[in-house]
Parts: structure tokens; C-alpha cells; sequence
């Protein structure tokens, strides 16, 4: 693994210089052009120079916009030449996705990613959601709770105890699509992200995260007192991080996915809000700190399996009764 110091985007440059390279608007409508000219499906296509510039700005000059165009080259744009020899230092990489004899310009998959982003954080008009209720009653005082989006935190919590069951960073493309399945779209876009950390996986860049136990009086969570504990993975590559309960963490151990599933709760597909054990401590308990070992019962039709994690977040006993 290389040095932080000595990153590079998959092209070439370190993360600073890339970001640099978008700051001229030529630049950044190039990119929405090659972006656009996908069409939402597909390999993205290859445009020739003048059919990109074409489309992007036909007024800039053919020189001034080459120059623009060559300072994407290699980071976030690729030129595809068919007539580079196979094996020669400036062939283009070879894969399913470059198969094509057109020569031209395409975005890299840095290049699409970041136009995703840029995407998935933009929407017309407001991006909020006013407070409304879930048919769901707050597991700890049966009050109503109560969703709201604000500020890219899509946020659900008890009205009554103040209990919050969710608090996820969450792009404002989740507004788009039908109303009447807004909560199931959070509930399946958290669920992804809190499976991936539960699994030791930083969603956002496949790198590994490591774990830490948090007493909840020394996080910013209100209602520390309704939680035993929180864990807080975090992945040091590119800083993405999530709190989880311990229960949550669970939710990705094959066992208990299996003693769900034959007692007709199928974790796949439940709101992690309706899941007891997993959104609240309340089948939770720390039975040590120094090291962390704490205990989650999973309870259905009369039968519990108990599962023990230690520090690491390793499941080092079970329990069936
Ligand atoms: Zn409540
Ligand atoms: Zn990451």
C-alpha cells in the first residue's frame, strides 16, 4: 500500500492536482458533454475532436479548446486511437468497455464517477423534505416518528424521546423518483451503506475500514442515554465513515440473516428502523469496556440467538436459547 503523500488518481495525478484541472469552465462543460452523450446507458461513447467541440462550445477555438481538452487527457478523459499498436506505451487499455475502432475522446472512469457525483448532488428546485410521520411507533416510548431531509441528512427520529434512528449523509438524488416510495429508497440506500461498513467495507471506495467503540456520552448523539454503545468505522482512504449499534453490525453475519429469514423477517428488505435489535440498544449489552465486549440478542417468536463482538467486531461467542 502506497503512502497517502504519494496517491495518485487511477490516471496519474495526486487527488489535489486532479481537482485542480476542473477548475475552467471549458473543462467542466467537456466533461458534461462526453457525460451527456452516454445518454444514461452504455459504455460511454467516443467522440471525435470536432464532434465533442461541436457539442461542447462550437465559438471556442479549435486551439484554445485542444489545450483545454489535452488537460483532461490521462485523468478524467482518455483519447482512444485504434491505430496505437497493441502493446506500445501509449496504447489504451484494453477491456471490454474500450472495445471500439472509432477514434475520438471518452470520459476514464474517474471522468464518470466524478460527473455521477456532481449528478447525485444535483437536483431542480428545493431539496428538502418537511417533517412527516412513519407508521412506525418509536421502539423505546411507542411515540411517533418522524422523517425529515435537510442539509443532505436524510433524518428519522422520535417526535416524543428524541431517539434518532437515522442520521445518513445523503445525496438530494434520492428525491428522485416517485414520492409515495421515498422511504423505501432511504431505507434501501442505508441499508447498502451500513451493510458495507458492517462487513468491514468502505462503501464509497472498497478500501477497508477499522472499528472503534465510542461511549455514547462522548458523541454528539442526543439521548446517549438510550445507547450502551456506538461504533464508529472509518475508512482512511478517502475519510468516508458511519456510526453504527452494535445490532447493525449484525445485520451482515450470515447467522443471524438466517435466523431472521426462517422466522419471517428478512433482513434484506426491512427498514433498519423497524429492526429492534438493530436500531436501538435496547437487546443490547456492554458487558466490559477495557476491552469492549458487548452482547446483542436477536429475539423472534419466543427463540433469541445472542451474539457476542469484542473489540475488533468479531463475532467470539453465540448463543441459542
Ligand atoms: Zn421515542
Ligand atoms: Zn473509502
Amino acid at each position: 500500500m502506497t503512502e497517502r503523500s504519494a496517491e495518485r488518481t487511477y490516471g496519474s495525478l495526486p487527488p489535489d492536482e486532479a481537482l485542480a484541472l476542473l477548475g475552467n469552465e471549458v473543462r467542466a462543460k467537456i466533461l458534461h458533454t462526453l457525460s451527456e452523450a452516454r445518454g444514461g446507458r452504455g459504455p460511454p461513447p467516443v467522440l471525435p475532436f470536432s464532434e465533442l467541440r461541436e457539442r461542447t462550445d462550437g465559438s471556442v477555438e479549435s486551439s484554445r479548446f485542444n489545450y483545454h481538452l489535452q488537460q483532461l487527457v490521462g485523468t478524467f478523459v482518455e483519447r482512444v486511437d485504434p491505430r496505437a499498436e497493441a502493446g506500445a506505451d501509449d496504447a489504451q487499455p484494453v477491456s471490454e468497455m474500450a472495445a471500439t475502432d472509432e477514434e475520438g475522446f471518452r470520459l476514464r472512469p474517474e471522468g464518470t464517477t466524478m460527473v455521477r457525483t456532481i449528478r447525485a448532488w444535483s437536483v431542480a428546485g428545493e431539496a428538502t423534505v418537511e417533517p412527516f410521520d412513519l407508521e412506525q411507533s418509536c421502539h423505546h416510548c411507542g411515540g411517533s416518528i418522524r422523517a425529515q431531509y435537510r442539509n443532505a441528512i436524510f433524518a428519522i427520529q422520535c417526535a416524543d424521546c428524541e431517539y434518532l434512528y437515522d442520521y445518513n449523509l445523503t445525496p438530494p438524488g434520492i428525491l428522485n423518483g416517485p414520492d409515495d416510495r421515498l422511504l423505501e429508497r432511504v431505507a434501501a440506500y442505508n441499508r447498502q451503506q451500513r451493510f458495507a461498513f458492517a462487513q468491514g467495507t468502505c462503501p464509497l471506495c472498497g478500501g477497508g475500514v477499522d472499528a472503534e467503540f465510542l461511549e455514547p456520552e462522548t458523541t454528539g448523539y442526543p439521548r446517549g442515554d438510550l445507547r450502551s454503545t456506538i461504533v464508529r468505522r472509518g475508512c482512511s482512504h478517502c475519510g468516508n465513515k458511519d456510526t453504527l449499534t452494535t445490532g447493525e453490525f449484525l445485520l451482515g453475519e450470515s447467522e443471524v440473516i438466517a435466523f431472521c429469514r426462517r422466522r419471517g423477517l428478512d433482513l434484506m428488505d426491512t427498514p433498519i428502523w423497524e429492526v429492534e435489535f438493530a436500531a436501538t440498544d435496547r437487546r443490547t449489552t456492554v458487558e466490559a469496556t477495557d476491552p469492549w465486549r458487548v452482547t446483542t440478542a436477536v429475539e423472534l417468536d419466543g427463540e433469541a440467538l445472542e451474539c457476542t463482538v469484542d473489540e475488533t467486531l468479531e463475532v467470539v461467542d453465540r448463543e441459542r436459547y
